[in-house]
């Protein structure tokens, strides 16, 4: 029988919710996982099987370095500065981070492969934050981009530096326009996360209130573990390309505040007050994505649905609020 070797991945954005389960993916799958971590992340420990460094997407200087020896056959870049509303206030750390951190990593790939004669695959975690006041609806990958916020606008740029080398130096790069994405792993700023944390401390008297910013957004909202399969799919077609990812429905922060107070028969108008720090200086009202590519390419469709997503980080959340009361 022919010897296989293992196949190498590095994933960029390690300790973040999509590291975490595309770290799981890859593992089941028989890679050698790598992770990138910058030096001030919190800490994820060392997971077994993952093999970290350290590095930065607003330094770059050792990713030439880090390619040479760990000799990934993927890369998959999910770091960035990914708090939109936080992008308002740090416009020029999520352009360099969000934005030029991406081209860091295509230029190290680009560098290495002529140094090495390898061939290394790129994928870019793009957003759907990048259609932003939306053109049509629902979005596709043809559908133009108009940008609401320095996030939008740094991942814009990404996608189009990911466009050119793959047009330029023919790079297997793609790009996974990715919808939103939620899990238990979510972080806590985001609004679903937010809002599952808030219920179930609501419910064991740990807080009284929670503060909102704009309930009428309507977002389109998968399960994390379902999008990283999508990102994996893409790397092994034969031709590089780019991927809307979505579930195709759209639901507003009332009907995932509705979902989730409803499993404590809270009413959750009694405890949402509207802060105006959380409102945003240009909003994206609503996003709804066709996924119908990755449906016929990949093969790829969601499986949870908005409810079963919305009940799962419920769930994960009271078990965390009840080792906190137990404290
Ligand atoms: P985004 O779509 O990448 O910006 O993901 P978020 O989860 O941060 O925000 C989703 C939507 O929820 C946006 O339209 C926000 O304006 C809205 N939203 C309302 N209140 C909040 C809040 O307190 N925090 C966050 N993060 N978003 C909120």
């Amino acid at each position: 029988m022919a010897e296989t070797t293992q196949r190498v991945a590095f994933i960029t954005g390690i300790s973040g919710q999509d590291g975490y389960y595309l770290s799981q993916l890859l593992i089941g799958k028989g890679y050698d996982v790598h992770g990138l971590i910058p030096c001030n992340a919190p800490g994820i420990g060392e997971p077994p099987g993952l093999n970290l460094h350290y590095g930065d997407l607003a330094d770059g200087g050792n990713f030439g370095l880090l390619l040479d020896k760990i000799n990934p056959d993927e890369v998959y870049n999910l770091a960035a500065q990914s708090h939109v509303r936080l992008s308002f206030d740090l416009p020029i750390y999520t352009a360099d981070v969000t934005g030029v951190g991406v081209l860091r990593w295509l230029e190290a790939i680009r560098q290495h492969q002529i140094r090495t004669g390898r061939t290394v695959k790129f994928y870019q975690a793009s957003s759907s934050e990048m259609f932003g006041k939306v053109k049509a609806s629902p979005q596709n990958e043809e559908t133009p981009f108009h940008p609401r916020s320095p996030y939008g606008c740094a991942k814009v740029f990404g996608y189009w530096q990911t466009i050119n080398y793959r047009e330029s130096y023919g790079l297997f790069a793609c790009n996974g326009i990715l919808f939103n994405h939620e899990s238990p792993k979510r972080g806590e700023g985001f609004v679903t996360r937010k809002i599952t944390r808030a219920a179930a401390r609501i419910k064991l008297g740990l807080q009284d209130k929670l503060s909102l910013g704009n309930l009428d957004s309507q977002r389109d909202w998968g399960f994390a573990g379902d999008y990283v399969e999508a990102m994996w799919r893409m790397m092994q077609q034969a031709q590089p390309d780019d991927y809307v990812v979505a579930t195709g429905e759209t639901h507003t922060i009332r009907e995932f505040l509705d979902a989730t107070f409803q499993r404590f028969g809270l009413d959750w108008s009694q405890y949402v007050e509207q802060d105006p720090r959380f409102l945003r200086p240009a909003e994206v009202d609503v996003l709804c994505g066709d996924a119908s590519k990755a449906r016929r390419v990949l093969g790829w469709e969601p499986k949870v649905s908005f409810r079963e997503l919305a009940q799962m980080m419920v769930e994960a959340d009271l078990e965390l609020a009840q080792r906190e009361v137990s404290r």
